[in-house]
């Protein structure tokens, strides 16, 4: 997005109180979802996808490849492990329905003590 387009989001979201709408648009897959684990409310991160739950670290099986929402599986993904990737690091999962094993970097808000504990089963 260039500098003017970015203002002229800024504006429009100003006059038309279009917060939602605009967001929407520009990061289509970054959405809020309930969480099938833990239940809690889990709010769209802003920066990237949001593809898995801050609170319990569960994801669900719904991409084939990083964001695309396209299995059909649908079952849930659980953590089973930590690696380290670049200067953050990905969370192992496995899927509880199909048992595919999937990846995931962590989220800025992710639960640091949830990572701890998963870290330490392997
Ligand atoms: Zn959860
Ligand atoms: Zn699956």
């Amino acid at each position: 997005m260039n500098i003017i387009s970015y203002y002229f989001v800024k504006i429009k979201t100003l006059l038309y109180n279009e917060v939602g709408d605009t967001m929407k648009r520009f990061n289509e897959l970054d959405e809020g979802f309930t969480c099938e684990h833990c239940g809690k409310e889990v709010t769209p991160l802003g920066y990237t996808s949001r593809d898995h739950c801050p609170y319990c670290l569960y994801s669900k099986h719904i991409d084939i490849m990083p964001g695309d929402r396209k299995n059909t599986c649908l079952g849930l993904l659980k953590p089973i492990g930590i690696e380290k990737y670049k200067d953050t690091y990905k969370i192992l999962y496995e899927c509880e329905k199909c048992h595919e094993t999937h990846k995931n970097i962590i989220a800025k808000d992710d639960d640091m003590n949830m990572i701890i504990e998963i870290s330490k089963v392997n």
